[in-house]
């Protein structure tokens, strides 16, 4: 999180001072002539266990015209950045008509506000630290930057603003993860699998159908759904089917619906029937959606009319991970689609895919993997040269993508680079979503310029 605090007040009231003092370096040009730090300054401080931006601002004098303007300016525009004000007045001099303009400039910011008064190291501050009070800026901490009092009221105070902030954005991560961009969701399949009972179950109550007039998508039917407080958007060819079934044509499994349908989601839930699950085209649509990079999830449908049901699941468990090895790991559930059972747990496992497919992995702990893999299994040698795999990061999410930097990429044969993404797969638990991994030729960057 980054967090700036801008250091306001007019010139010569201890700014600069204050700056050195909370950046713990002394930076500045500091003298008793007014005015005399005119530019910004910026410096990263240490401030408890938060590091902060730290900025000092040159000043305002009311009425200012020419370079005194550009002040004036200039510290407008460091309270708007700013996360935080630390408005600073000289209590020698007690409260003048320039703090006050200043006071109101604070205020209308409405950003959070610590008033310090500083200066505060003789008897002749008194007064003016109690006029401070009239600022309606809350209450003035007594301070000396020079002589180093008070300054841990003031990072304290600070640390306070950072943790009100990261509490603040905390919330709102959450919302937003929450609250959040619907979920797209495809539901695939043959004809008669059951999509569209499926697509009306998880619908329910709240069903809302957004076709092509509502410009929601031009191609496919998408309908507004929740589930349990998540938005829905769901994609089903069935809406374009059924023209098909008023013309009365025999209905086929139409590949470019499927694809259009494939292409909107984030999640496909592939819909079989538990009568004639895996059948060739069931096989085909998985690889579609594979090639497309989606996250998979497979629903059995017409459980209801199964027997002995224990035994079948792991007859389709074993089928499942024997023809569809591109998304070893894909959730595998049984739902009733007529009755509604099993939706949830559907539900379940397509928010599951979905994080599974948005997962990031950190740089090192890929490197990590990746040396042990290589230890455990080296690639093979090709015309007496080992080709050599240095480093490896992950390019991108939705799907998980990787590249590996190898000495010799085209020399690399397919089964090492399925032996990597099975691996990836397993020790990152990467069940169920296409992984990819490309191969590009060159050094580990990080080694660069340290050989020499
Ligand atoms: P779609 O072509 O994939 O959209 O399939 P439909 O939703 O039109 O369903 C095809 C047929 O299967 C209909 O007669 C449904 O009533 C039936 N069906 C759908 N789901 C189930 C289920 O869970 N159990 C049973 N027994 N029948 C179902």
């Amino acid at each position: 999180m980054s967090f700036t605090v801008a250091i306001v007040g007019r010139p010569n009231v201890g700014k600069s001072t204050l700056f050195n003092r909370l950046a713990g370096k002394r930076l500045a040009l500091v003298d008793d002539q007014p005015g005399l730090t005119r530019d910004r300054r910026e410096a990263e401080a240490e401030i408890g266990t938060c590091t902060i931006r730290l900025v000092d601002t040159a000043g305002l004098e009311p009425g200012d015209t020419g370079l005194t303007a550009r002040m004036r300016q200039q510290t407008e525009a460091a309270i708007a950045q700013a996360d935080l004000v630390l408005f600073l007045i000289d209590a020698r001099a007690g409260v003048t008509a320039a703090d006050e303009i200043f006071g109101e400039l604070v205020r209308a910011s409405g950003k959070p506000v610590i008033l310090a008064a500083n200066k505060v190291e003789g008897r002749a501050a008194e007064a003016g630290f109690y006029e401070a009070f009239a600022l309606g800026l809350g209450e003035p901490l007594p301070i000396s930057a020079e002589h180093g009092l008070g300054i841990g009221d003031v990072t304290e105070a600070i640390a306070q603003a950072y943790k009100a902030k990261g509490d603040e954005a905390a919330v709102e991560a959450e919302a937003e993860a929450e609250g959040q961009h619907p979920l797209r969701i495809a539901v695939v399949g043959r004809p008669n699998v059951g999509k569209s009972t499926l697509v009306n179950g998880l619908l329910g109550e709240e069903r809302m159908i957004t076709g092509p007039e509502a410009g929601i998508t031009r191609d496919a039917i998408a309908s507004e759904a929740a589930w349990a407080g998540r938005p829905l958007r769901l994609f089903d060819t069935a809406g374009l089917r059924r023209k098909v079934r008023v013309e009365g044509k025999a209905e086929e499994l139409s590949v470019g619906d499927t694809l259009r349908a494939i292409s909107f989601a984030e999640v496909v839930v592939l819909l079989l029937d538990a009568e004639k699950p895996f059948e060739k085209q069931d096989l085909q649509i998985a690889d579609l959606i594979a090639q497309e990079g989606r996250a998979l999830v497979i629903a059995v449908n017409k459980w209801d009319l199964v027997r002995e049901r224990s035994k079948r699941l792991a007859e389709l468990r074993e089928m499942c991970q024997r023809l569809l090895p591109q998304v070893k790991g894909v959730a595998l559930v049984t739902v009733s689609a007529l009755s509604g059972k099993g939706l949830d747990k559907l539900m379940d496992a397509v928010l599951a895919a979905d994080e599974v497919w948005n997962r990031r992995l950190p740089t090192h702990l890929l490197n990590q993997w990746l040396g042990s893999a290589v230890d455990a299994h080296p690639p093979p040698a090709v015309s007496g040269r080992r080709i050599k795999l240095r480093y490896m990061t992950q390019a991108n999410a939705r799907p998980p993508t990787f590249v590996v930097f190898c000495s010799q990429p085209k020399a690399l044969p397919e089964s090492y680079v399925r032996y990597l993404v099975n691996g990836l797969r397993e020790g990152f638990d990467l069940p169920g979503v296409p992984i990819r991994l490309n191969l590009r030729k060159g050094e580990n960057p990080y080694a660069k310029g340290r050989r020499t």
